[in-house]
Order: C-alpha cells, then structure tokens, then sequence
C-alpha cells in the first residue's frame, strides 16, 4: 500500500510526498503532532496536518530567520525565540558565541520533548546553556520585560490555532515594547501567492507598519510550504537591514551557511512587483 502526506494549498490545489511511514504521533492539548520518514525530504514532522519541518530544506528557513538580523545588528546578545519547538532557530542562534541569553517561549512541550526524540538535527542545541526554556504561551510572555532583548524571533504556525494570537495587533505592539531601541523583530510573514495565504502576508504587514517605523518584508524559497514562496517580516524600531547591513562584521564570524550569504541578504529584500502591489495595499 503506497502512503502519501499531503496538504492543501487552496480547495483545489494540493503538496503531497510519498512517504516510507508515519513514525509517531499524538495529541496534546494544543494540537496533533505527527513524524514522519519520507523518500524525497529525510524525516519530517507535521502540526494538524501542516508540514513544519523537514531534513532536507529546513536550513532554508532557519538560516533566513536567523542570519539576516545578525548581519544588521552584529552585537545582539539577548534574543527570545517565540515558538520554534523544532530547536532550528535556537540551532542557528547558538552559533554565535557572543548571544548571551535566549528565551525559548513555546506552548507546547511536547513538541520539544518529540523533536529531541526524533528530529536531533534541528533539536540539537535545546539543551545549550544560555538557552532557557519557557513552556507557556508567547502571548503573555512577551508582556513580561520593557526594552530588553535585542531581537525576537517568532517562529510559529499559521494563524491558526495556538499560533493565532501571534498575528495579532496587541502582540506586535508588546514585541515593539520588548524590544529595545535597536531591537529587531523577524516574524513568520505567510507567503504571497495563494490567496488566502497572501489575505494574511498582508494583514500582518499593515499590522506591523502602524507599530514599527522600519517595516520590511524579505523571502526566501521553502520547497515544503505552500506555493513555495515565502516571507518573513523584519521589523525595527530603527535598524534598516539593508543601510544598516554589516556584512563585514558578519563575514568575521566565519560561519559556514548553506543558505544565506552576503549577496542574498542583499538581493532577499527585493521583492517582485505583484507582492510590491499587495504590501502597498496593506494599510
Ligand atoms: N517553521 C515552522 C513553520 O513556519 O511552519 C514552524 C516552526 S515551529 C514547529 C512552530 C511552533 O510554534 C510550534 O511548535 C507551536 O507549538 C508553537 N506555537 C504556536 N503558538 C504559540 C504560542 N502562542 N506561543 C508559543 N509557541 C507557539
């Protein structure tokens, strides 16, 4: 019997991978967690039936969340993760020997406990010392410290679900009062093509406009997620990621990435002129 995962990018129009077994799974309060081996993307895992993560192309996503505010702001050294279960953030964030403090905020334990257990690769580096784990959820969290980390990553799902709050106007504006004066906020940005994923991309961008003076949104190619087109959005209360790039500064700290580089911090901000039209839209 051949066994297919597959997702639905609109009513009528669907991913699917031809899959060697469903490893595990289980409910948790929060949502179904289910792993995964797969022929073409190594071992993956999914969140009510949403791919999230896989061997063969999450570099792609952890490398863009990551390394692009590390070339703008080179000295950030308190970071809160909100969301990001699978540990690839904090794997990438931990490279960086002068971070000095992270908070990992994720709801649901459970996800980290499984992806220790059955995806190491992104998992690897939960357990490093400046990583402290927050098992609650990243909305109330961030109300907690006023002009204190130098970045906030929000690695989360969809807009559904327990990640529904994190696309909220009241959550972005107590990221903004998190933050301090140089503080950067990356946050998950949907993708443009599809149009309820683009519905999204949007209302997020007019969200963060109205809170934050310096709004930017890049992408990037993610093979497993819709359209696989891409966004994240980058938000600061000053830094500009291209006037403000440090290339140099970044190139110094010698890490090998296979993803981003210098020339596509550069060329990942410049966006095509239908997704130009919709953020323009956005208001
Ligand atoms: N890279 C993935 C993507 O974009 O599909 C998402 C990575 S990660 C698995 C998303 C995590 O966000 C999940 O583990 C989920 O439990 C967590 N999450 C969702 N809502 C949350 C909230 N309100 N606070 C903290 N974590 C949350």
């Amino acid at each position: 019997m051949e066994l297919w995962f597959s997702e639905k990018s609109t009513e009528t129009c669907e991913f699917k991978i031809k899959v060697k077994a469903q490893i595990y799974s289980e409910e948790t309060p929060f949502q179904k967690i289910a792993f995964f081996e797969s022929y073409d993307f190594g071992r993956f895992f999914t969140l009510d039936g949403l791919m999230m993560v896989n061997e063969k192309d999450e570099f792609i996503y952890h490398d863009m969340i990551v390394h692009v505010p590390l070339a703008v702001n080179p000295e950030i050294k308190r970071v809160m993760v909100i969301g990001g279960g699978d540990g690839g953030t904090i794997r990438e964030l931990t490279r960086y020997k002068h971070i000095e403090h992270i908070d990992f905020v994720e709801i649901d334990e459970r996800v980290v406990q499984l992806c220790r257990e059955y995806l190491p690769q992104t998992a690897c580096k939960v357990d490093d010392p400046r990583v402290h784990h927050h098992y609650v959820d990243g909305i109330k969290f961030v109300k907690e410290n006023k002009d204190y980390y130098d970045l906030i990553l929000v690695d989360s799902t969809d807009p559904i679900g327990p990640g529904e709050g994190l696309f909220t106007r009241e959550f972005y504006t107590d990221c903004y009062n998190a933050l301090n004066d140089k503080g950067i906020l990356i946050n998950q940005h949907e993708s443009p093509y599809y149009p309820n994923y683009a519905k999204e991309m949007i209302k997020a961008h007019s969200k963060l406009k109205a809170i934050f003076p310096v709004c930017k949104v890049y992408q990037f190619h993610m093979p497993t997620y819709a359209s696989g087109h891409w966004l994240f959005g980058f938000a600061s209360k000053e830094l500009d990621p291209l006037i403000d790039h440090k290339p140099e500064i970044w190139e110094s700290f010698g890490l090998k990435t296979k993803y981003y580089n210098t020339e596509l911090h550069r060329g990942c901000f410049a966006l095509p002129t239908y997704v130009i039209e919709q953020l323009e839209d956005a208001n």
